[in-house]
């Protein structure tokens, strides 16, 4: 109860809240008594307060080992600020600064001590730890973004297998693992190679009900995003989320002559005009940051009231830490995106050009079709993201595009058929366009020129327009079925698991799109 006591004063009278969020009081209370805990908190839960509260209770200094080498700076600033004594030590400081938090390391004077992992792995830190658990004692470890331990994750980091060390070399000193990456293999594997099978988890719900989510078809992106504005949020502040720089600023300069208050921001620009524009989206109202994805790590506006996507994010985990970024406050806010076909065959291409390793390649190929299948799920928005990271949602939250007009499903097997025929037939090197027009039966030039008006499935199509052709594409491309080609022209070809389909092995049910989008051409896609 002490603790509890003490805790709360330091709550209130150093760090300025009034009160604990969520598990977080629960959370301090058992690392101050010592116990080893896992913490599984989304991005702006509160995860710091976890363990620099504990590191200020008991005696000695807590040792926390981050890979954010650029956030170490920021967050003991604002240690610094409320008085505390708070340092780090990675390769971004000069030798002579170094030494001096050594020093000051040394002399017992440090509360909280931020490490790279690869500072704090080598034989002679470990020594110097020794030396000051001897002296001055260690408050605790807090092993901060735990997922790097993962090897199936993005941020794979191979020094933080060896973490296993702390628990060798000190075992009476508690240990925090912390992460806003919460899906259950991940989370295992955390357990698992840090040794933490006796730690208690903490894990916080990850929903965050007072966000609506939609997704919708790209049809006329800025007439679209337009009429959200106007109609939504004429005067709220919120974050555009776009794919390349170029697009960014050109988003920014379109909606600024229409009269917005938008500013661009992304990582090719100068950075006093980045710092500057970040400063007034947080400084003053109903500010609209038109951004890359460089945007927002470590951003805190609590009333951003809407984030939309003009482009798809790369993966749900993005999507969910992007649209996140609204209604800290924990009003209602608005998570809107658009996408079409072009977004998904951009996306494979962008994954399939790059030179990362092919086991990597894979692994993104897979939280891209994530999250195009739930971008095309008919379920409760809340469900679907929950359920990616494996926690349950009652569904039918009200609120989002799914609850509020439930989408009609339509037996799209025979229509999916015609269209991996037509892929097939006409040697899997078209993009939907082309494939598309060959169903139609029109004789363009190009058809023209490949002679496809002699292919089998040529006209075969008719029952359906252009529009709906076009979203038997994307959905055949977002479930798996079809995938676009190496070389780059966007061509489709048919995958493994088109065959029980063609075989007449299995149905496809295909998610029928709103009449706006069927009624209109398919030039708006982009
Ligand atoms: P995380 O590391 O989980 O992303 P942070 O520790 O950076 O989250 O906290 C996110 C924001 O919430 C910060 O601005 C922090 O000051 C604030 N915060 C944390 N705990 C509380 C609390 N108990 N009351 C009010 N604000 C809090
Ligand atoms: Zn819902």
């Amino acid at each position: 109860m002490q603790a509890n006591t003490a805790a709360q004063q330091l709550l209130e009278q150093t760090f300025g809240y009034s009160a604990f969020r969520g598990e977080q009081e629960a959370i301090v209370n058992h690392v101050v008594d010592g116990g080893d805990a896992l913490v599984l908190m989304p991005t702006g839960g509160g995860k710091s307060l976890c363990y620099q509260i504990p590191s200020l209770l008991r005696p000695g200094v807590g040792i926390v080992v981050s890979p954010l080498i650029a956030l170490m700076q920021d967050q003991v600033d604002a240690l610094r600020q409320l008085g505390i004594q708070a340092a780090f030590l990675n390769s971004s400081l000069d030798a002579d600064t170094a030494r001096h938090v050594y020093q000051a390391l040394m002399r017992g004077e440090l509360k909280v001590l931020y490490v790279a992992p690869e500072r704090l792995m080598t034989p002679s830190f470990l020594s110097t730890l020794h030396d000051i658990q001897q002296r001055f004692g260690i408050a605790l470890f807090a092993i901060d973004e735990a997922h790097c331990v993962s090897q199936w994750g993005h941020d794979f980091r191979p020094e933080y297998r060896q973490l296993t060390v702390l628990h060798e070399e000190f075992p009476e000193v508690p240990r925090i693992a912390l992460t806003a990456t919460a899906d259950t293999p991940t989370r295992n594997e955390i357990v698992e190679r840090l040794g933490l099978e006796h730690a208690r988890q903490f894990i916080s719900s990850f929903d965050r009900p007072n966000i609506r989510y939609r997704v919708a078809l790209k049809n006329n992106a800025r007439k679209q995003l337009l009429g959200f504005l106007e109609s939504e949020h004429p005067n709220d502040a919120g974050i555009i989320y776009c794919l390349s720089r170029r697009k960014v600023e050109e988003t920014a300069a379109w909606l600024k002559e229409q009269g917005w208050d938008a500013l661009p921001y992304h990582a090719g620009l100068d950075a006093t005009v980045r710092q500057a524009n970040q400063q007034r989206f947080l400084r003053e109202e109903g500010i609209i940051m038109v951004a890359t994805v460089a945007f927002g790590m470590g951003i805190d506006k609590p009333n951003v009231r809407f984030v939309v996507h003009l482009d798809l994010p790369k993966s749900m985990e993005g999507y969910y830490q992007e649209t996140g970024r609204a209604g800290r406050d924990g009003l209602d806010a608005d998570a809107w995106m658009v996408y079409g076909l072009g977004d998904v065959v951009n996306m494979r291409q962008l994954l399939d050009g790059s030179d990362t390793p092919e086991e990597r390649k894979r692994l993104e190929r897979q939280k891209l079709d994530a999250l195009l299948g739930f971008c095309e799920s008919t379920a409760c928005r809340h469900q679907a993201i929950l359920r990616y990271f494996g926690e349950q949602h009652p569904g039918n939250c009200g609120q989002c595009d799914n609850c509020l007009s439930p989408v009609d499903t339509w037996n799209g097997t025979e229509a999916a058929r015609m269209a991996l025929s037509c892929v097939f037939r006409s040697g899997q090197r078209f993009g939907a366009g082309h494939l598309i027009d060959i169903l139609l039966g029109k004789t363009t030039e190009q058809i023209k020129r490949f002679n496809h008006q002699s292919l089998s499935t040529f006209g075969i199509g008719k029952a359906l327009n252009q529009a709906q052709w076009s979203s038997v594409f994307r959905q055949l491309v977002a479930s798996g079925l079809l995938s676009t080609d190496m070389e780059g022209y966007g061509g489709l070809r048919l995958t493994e698991e088109a065959r029980p389909l063609l075989r007449g092995e299995t149905e496809i049910w295909l998610r029928s799109d709103p009449p706006d989008v069927r009624a209109s051409s398919s030039k708006a896609e982009r």
